[in-house]
C-alpha cells in the first residue's frame, strides 16, 4: 500500500515538474438562478413531473454540491457579494461587486477565460447591470451605480451580452464620471447593439461583438406575456451559435426573475421562471451531447429568497402543487391589471372582480360551482371571501388616494388583492413562506462534464467561482 501511494506521488510529482496538466472545459455553461434555493428547484421539479412535463434537467446533472452563502460581513447575503463569490472566488461585503471589502479588485472566471482566449457570454432575465451578471465584468464597491456599471460592461471587451437594460441611468450625465451615452460608447467600442427580438434572433456567426438589450428594466415573468422579448432559452441558444469556435467559450446565464418571484412569495410565478431556466440548461445539455469531452455545466443559485416551504400549516401533510398551473399571470400583472380598471372605473365592485380572481388564480367563490375534485380543494372559506373583500377594499383606496410607491421589492402595500389572491391559491395548495427577503439557506450546485466532479460536498459559494478559475487556468 505505502509502496503504490509513493508511485502515485512520484508519478504526480513528475508530471507537475513537466507541466502536465489536465486540460480544463474548452465550453463553460454556468446557470445562476436569482434566489433559487433548494426550496424553488424542488417545488418546480415536483411541478413539472406532476403536471406531466418530467423531471428537470438542472436537477438531474450527475455531480451535486451544496454551498454556504454567507457574505464577508453577513450570513445572509445580497445578490452582489454572493455573485462575487460565485465570479471571483473571494467572499466580498453586501453590495460589493468584483472587489474585496478593502476596494481590491478581483479578477472574475470570465475575465480569466477572457483572458485566455477564450469567447465570453453573459445573459440575463433582469437588467444587464444587475448584481448577478455585473459581478462577472464590473468592479464596483456599489452595485447601485448602473450607470458606471454599464461603463464597465463596454470596458470589458466581452463578446455577448444580452438580457434587459440600464434602467433610465444609460446616459446619466449627473455622474462625476459620465463619459457618454452608454449605447454609443458599446457601438464606438465594436458592439452591435441590438435592441429587437426579431433582429437579435437573425444574427449569424460572425456578427461581431454584441450587446442584446430588450427593454429599459428587466423582462417579462414567464407565466405574463413575454412575447416582445427573447426567452433565456432563446438568449442562451443563440449565444452558442455566435460564441461557438475553436476559442471555446464560457457563458454566464441567469435566471434573474426567480428572485422577483419569490419576494412577491408568488409560488406558481417562481415555478414558471426556474421551468424556463430549466429548458435554457437543457440547449446547454444538448451541446454537451456533442461535445461530451470538453464541455462543463454548472447549476446553482446565489441564495434562497423566501423562505419557501413545501407543506403549509393549514393543508396539514397535503401538498397539492398542480393547483398552481390554475394561475395564469404573475401577482404584479394582475395587480397592475386591476389598477387600471380602477383608474378608469373608480366605482368597481368586489362582486365585478370575482369572476377574474377565478379565471386568474383559480380560486372558487361558491361551493357548488366546483365541479371536480380538484375544484373542490381550491373552494374559498367566508373568513377567506372577507380577507379577498378587504383586501380589494385596500386596492381601492389606494388607487384614489394615488400614493406612489417606489421603495423596491415592497409592492405588497400597493397590490393587497392581488397578494392575498396568490397568498390564498398558496395557502390551498401546500406552499408557505417564511419572508418576503433573502434567508440563509445553502444553495444547491449542479455539474455535468469536464470538471465536474470538483463539485461535490459542502462548498462555501467562493468556492464554486475559485474551482471554476483553476480549471480554467
Ligand atoms: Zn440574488
Amino acid at each position: 500500500m505505502q509502496t503504490t501511494k509513493k508511485i502515485w506521488a512520484l508519478a504526480v510529482a513528475t508530471a507537475l515538474a513537466a507541466g502536465v496538466q489536465a486540460a480544463g472545459p474548452k465550453y463553460v455553461f454556468m446557470f445562476i438562478g436569482d434566489g433559487m434555493g433548494m426550496p424553488q428547484r424542488m417545488v418546480a421539479e415536483d411541478y413539472s413531473r406532476r403536471s406531466g412535463r418530467g423531471p428537470l434537467a438542472m436537477n438531474a446533472l450527475p455531480y451535486q454540491c451544496l454551498t454556504r452563502t454567507a457574505s464577508a460581513n453577513a450570513l445572509i447575503t445580497d445578490s452582489a457579494a454572493a455573485a462575487t463569490a460565485m465570479a471571483c472566488g473571494e467572499k466580498s461585503n453586501n453590495g460589493a461587486l468584483g472587489v474585496m471589502p478593502d476596494g481590491r479588485r478581483i479578477e472574475s472566471v470570465a475575465e480569466v477565460a477572457k483572458r485566455k482566449g477564450m469567447k465570453v457570454g453573459i445573459v440575463t432575465t433582469v437588467t444587464i447591470v444587475h448584481a448577478t451578471p455585473a459581478a462577472f465584468y464590473a468592479h464596483r464597491k456599489n452595485r447601485g451605480e448602473s450607470y458606471r456599471i454599464a461603463l464597465d460592461l463596454v470596458a470589458s471587451g466581452f463578446d455577448f451580452f444580452a438580457g434587459g437594460g440600464v434602467y433610465n441611468k444609460y446616459d446619466d450625465k449627473k455622474d462625476s464620471q459620465y463619459r457618454g451615452n452608454v449605447f454609443d460608447l458599446a457601438r464606438a467600442a465594436g458592439y452591435a447593439v441590438v435592441r429587437e427580438k426579431g433582429p437579435f434572433l437573425a444574427l449569424k456567426p460572425g456578427a461581431g461583438k454584441v450587446w442584446g438589450v430588450f427593454a429599459d428594466e428587466g423582462l417579462e415573468f414567464d407565466i405574463d406575456d413575454h412575447s416582445a422579448y427573447p426567452t433565456l432559452k432563446e438568449m442562451v441558444a443563440k449565444g452558442v451559435e455566435l460564441l461557438d469556435g475553436p476559442q471555446g467559450f464560457f457563458m454566464m446565464a441567469e435566471g434573474g426573475k426567480v428572485d422577483y418571484a419569490a419576494h412577491a412569495n408568488d409560488a406558481a410565478t417562481t415555478i414558471k421562471d426556474v421551468i424556463a431556466m430549466d429548458d435554457a440548461v437543457k440547449v446547454a445539455c444538448a451541446f454537451a451531447e456533442r461535445h461530451p469531452d470538453d464541455t462543463l455545466i454548472l447549476v446553482t443559485g446565489d441564495h434562497e429568497t423566501g423562505g419557501l416551504a413545501m407543506g403549509f400549516v393549514g393543508t396539514g401533510s397535503k401538498f397539492h402543487i398542480h393547483l398552481l398551473e390554475r394561475q395564469k399571470c404573475s401577482t404584479e400583472s394582475f395587480m397592475k391589471r386591476i389598477h387600471g380598471m380602477l383608474e378608469k372605473d373608480p366605482g368597481l365592485t368586489f362582486e365585478s372582480v370575482k369572476p377574474l380572481v377565478t379565471e386568474n388564480f383559480g380560486l372558487i367563490f361558491d361551493a357548488s360551482a366546483a365541479k371536480t375534485a380538484d375544484d373542490r380543494l381550491l373552494v374559498l372559506s367566508k373568513a377567506e371571501i372577507k380577507e379577498l373583500a378587504d383586501a380589494f377594499a385596500a386596492d381601492v383606496a389606494f388607487v384614489k388616494a394615488k400614493k406612489q410607491e417606489t421603495r423596491k421589492h415592497d409592492v405588497r402595500r400597493r397590490q393587497k388583492f392581488a397578494a392575498t389572491a396568490k397568498r390564498l391559491l398558496g395557502n390551498h395548495t401546500g406552499v408557505g413562506w417564511s419572508s418576503g427577503s433573502h434567508t440563509a439557506m445553502p444553495t444547491m450546485t449542479n455539474a455535468r462534464g469536464c470538471g465536474a466532479e470538483r463539485f461535490i460536498g459542502l462548498l462555501e459559494n467562493y468556492d464554486v467561482g475559485r474551482r471554476l478559475k483553476e480549471l480554467l487556468r
